[in-house]
């Protein structure tokens, strides 16, 4: 059983999908691991570093072939298509996946006949929890999120009491309270600033709480929607969102969105009025900008000044931190790829709630509901 990692190949990529440290784990699980000569470059992981730990290192103008026959490709993004077109019948590919937007590996994978399993759409039960990919980047984002704002504020986030008198802490609110925003809130918290959260979904006022930061209560219907995320709103509902929000974001120095609805364009939480409202010198962080964006005029990969507050819009952000970043991601596709080892061969077992999720396309068979609809095909007629 051969595991191949080619380098990713998206610009601002920086992460790979396995690193030497976690390199052992897979080699337990029975596979032999093969890497693309310069995968780890920017997770700080060289060639020799994966030869030490026990890995071949493919040279890229080898790469086809491995893929060829490979019994599993593990990539962070999607294999570009051309790469998933030379895939061979029965490799299993791992990575995110998005079904409804990335038609065009999805329609490779199914061409080749082969597999792809997608984190994105791993069932987010607690066996599950060691596999969750979405869960460790966010984690990831999260903590940068709270990084960025305390560097780029021009005040302190801690409480000073000195000699000369005292600095009062920053005030963080934190507008989406999942993992990444919990995250956020825990590392706002240890740099010492007084933080506070809002989400739809009065479930995370408990972990808020637990955090130690306040949790905002608005006067509005909960969006509690299925499997623990929240649902879309309104555009009534969202107007009025943003108009009991207004308040606490023209009080806070720092605010973090962290805010997501899956498969949908982020909501607007915060409009460019709210933010000419927020004190000069204030900071925005938007996690949410490559996917829409819950602050206007945020730019993804920038920072903008919208009057005297400067706004910075997340792009790639768990690639700022791409060793940790690509560390938890290893060790959640090896446990991931842990389901699939039976008798020394990789069987992507149906009968297993967590495969069944994640099976964007089985031995060439289209099964997301959302590829289909996106690539146009009728059951069946995929090949
Ligand atoms: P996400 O990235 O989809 O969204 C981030 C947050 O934004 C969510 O908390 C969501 O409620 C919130 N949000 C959406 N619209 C909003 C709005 N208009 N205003 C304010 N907030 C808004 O979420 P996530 O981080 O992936 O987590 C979603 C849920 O899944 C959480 O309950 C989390 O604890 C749970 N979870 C469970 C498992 C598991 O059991 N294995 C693993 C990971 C996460």
């Amino acid at each position: 059983m051969r595991i191949v990692v080619p380098a990713e190949r998206a610009e601002g990529e920086h992460r790979v999908a396995v690193v030497p440290q976690v390199l052992g784990k897979f080699t337990q699980l029975g596979f032999e691991v093969a890497v693309e000569s310069g995968a780890g470059r920017h997770a700080f992981a060289d060639d020799e570093a994966y030869r030490l730990a026990g890995a071949q290192i493919i040279p890229s103008g080898e790469l086809s072939a491995a893929l060829h026959g490979a019994a599993v490709v593990a990539t962070v993004r999607p294999l570009a298509p051309e790469l998933a077109a030379g895939l061979g019948k029965g490799t299993v590919a791992v990575s995110f996946l998005s079904p409804s937007t990335d038609s065009a590996t999805i329609a490779a994978v199914a061409k080749a006949g082969a597999t792809a399993l997608s984190f994105d759409l791993l069932p987010r039960i607690s066996r599950a929890q060691s596999m969750d990919a979405l869960t460790s980047q966010a984690l990831v984002t999260g903590y940068r999120a709270s990084l960025v704002a305390a560097d780029r504020l021009p005040t302190f986030f801690p409480l000073f009491m000195t000699a000369a008198g005292t600095i009062q802490p920053a005030k963080v609110l934190v507008l989406g309270a999942g993992v990444a925003g919990l995250q956020a809130i825990a590392t706002a918290k240890r740099l010492g600033a007084k933080v506070s959260a809002y989400d739809v979904r009065p479930a995370s006022a408990d972990e808020v709480r637990s955090m130690g930061a306040t949790f905002i209560t608005l006067d509005l219907e909960a969006l509690e929607g299925s499997g623990g995320y929240a649902r879309e709103m309104t555009e009534d509902r969202a107007a009025r969102q943003r108009e009991l929000l207004a308040p606490h974001i023209a009080a806070a120095d720092a605010v973090i969105t962290t805010a997501a609805v899956p498969g949908r364009r982020a909501p607007l939480l915060v409009t460019r009025a709210m933010v000419e409202g927020m004190r000069p010198g204030s900071v925005v962080v938007d996690l949410a900008s490559e996917t829409g964006g819950n602050v206007e005029g945020s730019q993804p990969g920038d920072e903008v000044w919208i009057g005297q507050v400067l706004v910075w819009g997340g792009k790639d952000v768990a690639s700022q931190m791409p060793v940790h970043a690509s560390q938890l991601y290893a060790m959640n596709v090896q446990a991931l790829l842990g389901l699939t080892v039976r008798d020394g061969a990789v069987v992507v077992d149906m009968a297993d709630e967590v495969l069944e999720g994640c099976a964007v396309v089985l031995n060439g068979e289209i099964r997301s509901e959302a590829a289909r609809t996106a690539l146009g095909v009728l059951p069946g007629k995929e090949s």
